[in-house]
């Protein structure tokens, strides 16, 4: 388990989430500890979760907007200010991968980011974790990495970019959240407070109810404890061939 300090986190940053809360959740301390580091981070969220209830008096608009507004938020409460949504439905990416590879595909052309941060698209058996064998989760992580790089640095994927100004990028290293196989860990013992006050702003899924900033903070004690840290979010890291 290799221990990897903010600074050596090459910048700019970008994230790319299926939905709201994917991100405080699984690396809103590391994002923090950026954000001081002073290294520009931007956040894209594929959709707004807008299926994201047990109401069925309610609707799809109504759900995103509330989501989008605790989006909004948790990236206030870990100082990130680029925040984009691509507001595809909630549970469909698998349908829409191609549009939403061209949009991530011109998101890392226009950012340029020297680290891209992601789903696992290869998360282990999901015997540890069903949620990251969720349909979106890896259709985010295989078109990011698609997207990172396969994509963004072969010109003639899209050669249109060319004309809007946007040339040919590859990112250094891909992220990845929701590994079972993590092999990297960033301590974020310093700026728990700010993880949790970005987690709890997800109260349309009820993350700020009794016991969830226990039940968070053993996750990140147990991230930790394999590299000898207090906290820490763990992240399995991808090199381009
Ligand atoms: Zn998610």
């Amino acid at each position: 388990m290799t221990i990897v300090s903010p600074d050596q986190i090459p910048g700019p940053v970008v994230v790319l989430c299926a939905h709201p809360d994917d991100i405080d959740i699984h690396a809103g301390g590391t994002l923090a500890r950026l954000v001081q580091a002073g290294t520009r981070v931007h956040c894209v969220l594929a959709t707004s979760g807008n299926r994201g209830t047990a109401d069925p008096t309610t609707t799809m608009e109504a759900i995103a907007s509330i989501r989008e507004a605790e989006q909004r938020a948790a990236a206030a409460a870990l100082g990130v200010t680029d925040l984009t949504f691509l507001r595809h439905d909630d549970g469909d990416l698998i349908y829409d991968a191609k549009p939403l590879r061209e949009e991530l595909i011109r998101c890392i052309r226009t950012t340029r980011p020297r680290t891209v941060i992601t789903h696992d698209p290869f998360p282990g058996n999901g015997s540890q974790d069903a949620c990251s064998i969720y349909p979106d989760h890896l259709t985010v992580g295989a078109t990011a990495f698609q997207a990172a790089f396969v994509c963004a640095p072969g010109p003639l994927f899209h050669p249109e970019h060319l004309t809007m100004g946007l040339t040919p990028h590859k990112p250094e290293a891909i992220y990845c959240i929701m590994s079972s196989q993590p092999d990297t860990v960033v301590d974020i013992t310093p700026v728990w407070s700010q993880k949790w006050a970005a987690i709890e702003q997800h109260r349309s899924q009820g993350r700020h109810l009794p016991g969830m900033e226990t039940f968070f903070r053993t996750i990140a004690r147990e991230a930790g404890a394999i590299a000898g840290l207090g906290l820490a979010e763990g992240f399995r890291i991808l090199l381009p061939t």
